[in-house]
């Protein structure tokens, strides 16, 4: 079957790239020809295909001293329509946003059960759904988006459930099904991915992103490129040994891992053991809000259980931030965002730790306040296929790269 990414939009670099300046800012004909380095006419011709597909429109701004009023090309961002689904969570969701990627419906919610029998035909009903409380037009669809927990087999085209060895081909009866192009993520890498299209504009192009939840994960910008790795499962972060003495994981088949330390339901479970009782029926995340307002009062035990979890946690952190060498570590996930002072302990771990020069300008934040992150991250991944950061081409272009050495050219 053929995808497409709407008419010739996502085909010609030309378009990609004017659209792509149109949207981040108001521009004249002539201002997006010196931004793109394409011909007045050419730019004149794109702007006139785009303004029928209905992405651009133009404004006026009023007379403008007798002459010929300036004419500015605005994006329109209701063109068309993103669909984007988190698998990754306690429960499926899916969303409809525009090509800014702002929500512009409600979270529809499917089942974890009905996806653990039947992922594919799940994922179907979820978008069903999401179509039936807000109908949509197939073809103001540009892509979806899907953010997933579990494996990839890239070369393969195989994606597998989390603990499941039956491969799945989600992408292709996705595809067939809906006749929209369907891109599939590691949920951490996505977010990641999510977090550097939102501060493109800003230049940065090396972010760590750190998930920290019922599991650890994650997601890795490196040069400006999202890591994927041989299959497609770069950035697994969670089972990295921190503690040979800890517990079994059924995942990894190790002791000790990181998931297993510094997770949730990890940290509930050794404040238990160190003594702290919780209430009988509460969850997992009442447990955890209980420890952090114990924490935050002072109470020795557990103020010993995040003193572990910011060790094991910052020493894990510190060694992949001496590997890849980020400009910008975010950290989220819900044992974060319960306890934003654990951002504070981690990043003064890690700038106490780390080799001298991987630390110079690293910054660290918080990941999306709305905490939808993986739902943010579906979405980027249709957004980043769609929309070029200008600039950002020519910066991996050898000259360029020369230039940025400071003409010092120290790798000649
Ligand atoms: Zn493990």
């Amino acid at each position: 079957m053929s995808v497409h990414l709407d008419s010739s939009v996502v085909r010609d670099i030309n378009t990609r790239k004017v659209l792509s300046a149109v949207r981040q800012k108001m521009s004249t004909r002539t201002e997006l020809a010196r931004i793109t380095h394409l011909s007045y006419p050419t730019v004149g011709t794109i702007i006139k295909a785009l303004a029928k597909d209905g992405f651009v429109v133009d404004e006026c701004l009023g007379e403008f001293g007798g002459g010929r009023k300036p004419m500015l090309v605005k994006f329109v961002p209701t063109a068309r329509y993103i669909i984007g689904v988190n698998l990754g969570g306690a429960e499926p969701q899916a969303v409809l946003s525009d090509l800014n990627g702002a929500f512009v419906s409600s979270i529809v919610k499917g089942n974890i059960e009905h996806l653990e029998e039947d992922t594919t035909g799940s994922v179907i009903r979820l978008i069903e759904d999401l179509r039936n409380v807000h109908p949509f037009s197939w073809d103001r669809i540009i892509g979806l988006g899907i953010s997933v927990r579990g494996s990839f087999d890239i070369p393969n085209g195989h994606y597998y459930y989390p603990g499941r060895t039956t491969p799945l081909r989600l992408q292709d009866d996705l595809e067939e099904r809906f006749g929209v192009p369907v891109i599939l993520e590691r949920n951490a890498s996505a977010a990641a991915l999510s977090e550097w299209v939102r501060r493109k504009p800003t230049g940065i192009r090396n972010i760590l992103f750190i998930n920290v939840d019922k599991g650890v994960s994650s997601g890795l910008v490196v040069d400006g490129q999202l890591v994927r790795g041989f299959l497609g499962n770069a950035g697994e972060f969670g089972h990295v040994v921190v503690d040979r003495s800890g517990e079994f994981c059924p995942d990894c088949g190790q002791k000790g891992c990181l998931e297993n330390v510094a997770s949730l339901g990890a940290i509930a479970d050794e404040a238990r053991r160190e003594g702290i009782l919780f209430p009988e029926h509460d969850s997992v995340l009442d447990n955890y809000r209980d420890l952090v307002a114990r924490a935050r009062s002072g109470h020795d035990v557990a103020l010993k259980c995040f003193a572990r979890v910011t060790e094991v946690l910052g020493r894990a952190t510190t060694s992949l931030v001496n590997v890849i060498n980020p400009q910008l570590l975010v950290v989220g996930g819900r044992v974060i965002w319960h306890y934003p002072e654990l951002l504070d302990a981690i990043s003064d771990f890690v700038v106490a730790n780390c080799w001298p020069y991987s630390k110079q300008g690293l910054e660290f934040a918080l990941a999306t306040e709305d905490k939808h992150n993986f739902l943010h991250g579906a979405i980027a991944l249709i957004l980043d296929r769609l929309f070029i950061s200008i600039g950002d081409e020519f910066v991996a272009d050898w000259n360029s790269h020369r230039e940025f050495m400071g003409g010092r050219n120290r790798l000649a």
